[in-house]
């Protein structure tokens, strides 16, 4: 989609660069002070006391996630998630968090002070008269987990109806095994769906030296896990992405003498299509059926999660269009789907969305999501920020 002439006049990623310390300083006290999934306070207050500097409308959402508005009229939103991950922080750097056992793992301290540089820079925007309707921050709290009732922060908020009124939805991501500069967009699904289950094999327990007066459900275990990742090469076309991956194995009891009377299993199955869910969760229980044909038996929790995340085409279109403006069509690249999940997938199914990936590999040493050694090129900060504000002021002056 073009870029019309109004749109090309306000550059704001040379805006962006200009508050970028501002923005560096607010991911680092962020990433000092990380907190888990629901327990966001501080972070909330940190983004409530920022947005009312800036003149936004401040209402508290998803229990610990903020919402802020400004102008009035056609709505375009951007979201932020806010939370940090259970996970020891290994880096040497003066900013690595203070909070033991708790890290930002996953960027969004990054996503958070983008979400708040890119408000400043549309709050200048508003008070020139240049807004040409809302802008909604969504500062999601709880993208990593889920609460008692599987309900994740983006579900809460459109549960509370703040995707009603939006007419486009954008989010980014990090990621530190792209180099900074580029960003990657697709359009269609990107992450796909990710469901969970936990498996409970039930034999009979005995003496390890009877086994004839047992039923091992160690063995009926083996059995089952060898034949279930049969399923994802055998049962489904191998054009079809989906995985079955068992994250663990643990028996009733734990001794070598002793033949236990359950064993459980865990995992995560994730797919872009339901129709491959539906295929594969009925052949993993034919698979379990094994369990009741030799003297056992079997029972299965299974949850949905979060659904495939799919960006919608002519967003993505824009999206890109104001990327080749900021940083040039040759930094603007196709992104590989996944089976990694977001719970960003929650909005997609309620208004137009884009997902974009913003490169920040920290010079030669790209970096592992969730892992001890997470960290950003902060550079890319000011592209971040920009390419929020831009794209949302653009959709405004559509
Ligand atoms: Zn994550
Ligand atoms: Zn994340």
């Amino acid at each position: 989609m073009p870029i019309e002439k109004s749109a090309t006049k306000t550059n704001l990623l040379e805006q962006a660069r200009q508050i970028e310390q501002e923005t560096i300083a607010c991911r680092r006290h962020i990433h000092e002070n990380p907190e888990l999934s629901f327990q966001e306070v501080k972070t909330a207050a940190l983004i409530t006391e920022k947005l009312k500097e800036l003149g936004y409308k401040v209402t508290p959402a998803a229990r610990t996630g903020v919402v802020g508005e400004l102008g009035e009229g056609k709505t375009i939103a951007i979201r932020a998630d806010m939370d940090a991950l259970p996970l020891q922080e290994e880096n040497p750097e003066p900013y690595r968090s203070k909070q033991p056992g708790v890290m930002h793992a996953c960027g969004h301290d990054a996503h958070v002070a983008c979400g708040l540089s890119a408000a400043k820079l549309l709050a200048d925007q508003y008070k020139k008269g240049s807004l040409k309707g809302k802008i909604r921050f969504l500062f999601q709290p709880s993208e990593e987990a889920v609460d008692d009732e599987g309900k994740s922060g983006a579900s809460l908020l459109v549960e509370e109806g703040w995707l009603k009124d939006v007419q486009a939805l954008i989010g980014l991501h990090v990621f530190p095994n792209m180099p900074t500069g580029h960003i990657a967009l697709r359009k269609g699904s990107i992450f796909a769906a990710c469901d969970t289950f936990d498996i409970t094999i039930k034999g009979v327990g005995g003496h390890a030296a009877f086994p004839e007066r047992a039923v091992d459900p160690v063995v009926l275990a083996a059995t089952i896990v060898q034949s279930m990742q049969t399923l994802v090469s055998r049962r489904k076309s191998p054009v079809e992405p989906a995985l079955i991956t068992l994250g663990g194995i643990r028996s009733s009891s734990y001794k070598s003498n002793v033949i236990p009377e359950t064993v459980q299993l865990t995992g995560t199955m994730r797919y872009f299509e339901k129709s491959a869910r539906d295929l594969l969760y009925a052949e993993m229980k034919n698979i379990l059926s094994i369990a009741d044909k030799m003297g056992g038996s079997y029972s299965i929790e299974y949850r949905t999660e979060n659904p495939a995340l799919s960006n919608d085409h002519q967003l993505t279109d824009t999206v890109g269009a104001v990327a080749a403006q900021l940083l040039g069509a040759d930094k603007v690249i196709t992104f590989d789907r996944i089976l990694g999940s977001e719970d960003f997938s929650f909005y997609t199914e309620h208004a137009p969305c884009c997902f974009l990936i913003l490169g920040c590999q920290p010079g030669d040493h790209p970096r592992n999501f969730h892992g001890p050694h997470f960290d950003i090129d902060e550079s890319a900060l000011a592209i971040g920020t920009a390419m929020l504000a831009q794209t949302a002021l653009h959709l405004l002056e559509d």
